[in-house]
């Protein structure tokens, strides 16, 4: 199998390049850089500025405004994408609901919805989890009953990233509890401003407040809410997961942050000597560096055969282990590569790129990387957990 980037892939390399230098405001990338401060505001500008150009989300059919490149241009994109400092796409709409509506919704839905999440106008967040069903979805008990023409919603999720900024919110529900726990489901959209519908902040050891709880208290929702057939939510939630299938490696976000940590480590000195060229440090650089590489090639090799029939489930779970691990190690070697100055990170939330009282005389890298590196233990359970990814494994590859 031939790796290399045609002369044509290159052109396309350079010109996407050319468009994030001219494009990307400098404010946000400094946002992006320091993770610690992201703002959904920036996610709108710069998903509005990707969608003016055509590359709001390039994995749509062009006749929603996505566009036609093959997967490895998708590839390179996301690339310079995360070289760049620029934020990924919004995601819990232009990659999680939008494929869904554009499969399952109605005209109606895709004409109201669709333009606006590409163009970053409305923000959504995903309302799947429960307290009592994570990575068992199927025994979820938020219940909505059809009474006239709108669904009433009662119960609880939890963990929803982002709920307080989203606009909208798109939740499974159970509409039929007499059938098989599966069949019993429902898609439903509503806006996250629907009197009844409270939410609840989580704080995590980051110190950020991303994960929410969300409570249904007789949610009047719309029936032409409803995403799709009632009944259907298992299979479109489970498409939906399907969607992208290489996202779970993580590896655009790996290589920036592995890139990082040498970067730091070529600032930090120990005993006069640089610590990248400590023997000891450049080993566990080279080890993590390796491990990278032969993600790259799994997901090039997936990326290279999109056309092909094989059943991936196994490899996308086993690229899920991988790519969360990985975030979890190169985070790690960012601390590793700070010493004691990563124990600051918490204070200064409001920290804006001209401040200069914001931790003088510091690497720039060093804002936000313990913050991250604390988020990024939780790798290893949000989209699927780990031990869940090993039984799908051991059952699609192994047969047992
Ligand atoms: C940072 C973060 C962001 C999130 N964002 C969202 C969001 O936006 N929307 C949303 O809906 N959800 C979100 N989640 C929730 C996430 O999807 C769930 O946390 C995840 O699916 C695991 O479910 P759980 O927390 O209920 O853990 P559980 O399912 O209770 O699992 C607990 C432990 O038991 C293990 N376990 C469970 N079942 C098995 C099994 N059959 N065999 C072996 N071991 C098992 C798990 O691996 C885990 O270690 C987010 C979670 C995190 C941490």
């Amino acid at each position: 199998m031939n790796f290399e980037f045609s002369p044509e892939d290159e052109a396309f390399r350079a010109e996407v390049r050319e468009f994030i230098r001219a494009n990307l405001p400098a404010e946000i990338a400094c946002d992006a850089r320091r993770w610690f401060n992201p703002k959904v505001d920036n996610y709108r500008r710069w998903q509005g500025i990707l969608a003016a150009r055509g590359w709001g989300a390039p994995h749509w059919p062009p006749e929603y405004g996505g566009t036609d490149w093959s997967a490895i241009r998708r590839h390179i994109f996301m690339e310079e994408i995360y070289k760049a400092d620029a934020p990924d796409f919004f995601w819990q709409g232009t990659h999680m609901l939008a494929p869904v509506l554009i499969a399952f919704g109605s005209a109606d839905q895709k004409s109201r919805f669709l333009p606006k999440i590409l163009n970053g106008e409305e923000s959504w967040c995903q309302g799947f989890s429960e307290p009592g069903a994570g990575s068992d979805l199927a025994t979820l008990r938020t219940a909505a009953k059809l009474e006239g023409d709108h669904y009433i919603i009662n119960g609880q999720k939890i963990w929803t990233s982002d709920a307080r900024e989203s606009d909208w919110g798109f939740f499974l529900v159970r509409t039929d509890p007499t059938v098989k726990p599966q069949r019993g489901l429902s898609f439903i959209v509503a806006r996250m401003d629907t009197p009844g519908i409270r939410i609840r902040p989580i704080r995590t050891i980051d110190g950020r407040e991303e994960l929410n709880e969300v409570f249904f208290d007789n949610v009047r929702v719309p029936q032409a809410q409803l995403v799709g057939e009632p009944g259907m939510g298992w299979t479109y939630a489970k498409y939906l997961l399907d969607k992208e299938r290489t996202a779970s490696a993580f590896l655009y976000f790996n290589k920036r942050h592995l890139q990082k940590a040498k970067a730091l480590a070529s600032e930090q000195f120990a005993g006069g000597v640089r610590l990248i060229d400590t023997p000891a440090f450049s080993r566990k650089v080279a080890r993590v560096e390796a491990d990278l590489l032969a993600l790259e090639w799994s997901v090039l090799r997936i990326l290279a055969q999109e056309k092909n029939k094989y059943d991936l489930n196994a490899v996308v779970s086993a690229l899920k282990i991988r790519g969360s691990e990985m975030q979890q190690r190169v985070t790690e070697l960012q601390i590793d590569a700070l010493g004691p100055l990563a124990l600051r990170h918490f204070e200064r939330r409001d920290a804006t790129i001209d401040d200069p009282t914001w931790m003088p005389g510091w690497p720039e890298l060093a804002i936000g990387a313990s913050s991250l590196f604390l988020f990024e233990r939780a790798a290893t359970i949000y989209g699927g957990a780990r031990e869940v990814q090993k039984n799908i494994i051991a059952k699609l590859a192994i047969g047992s």
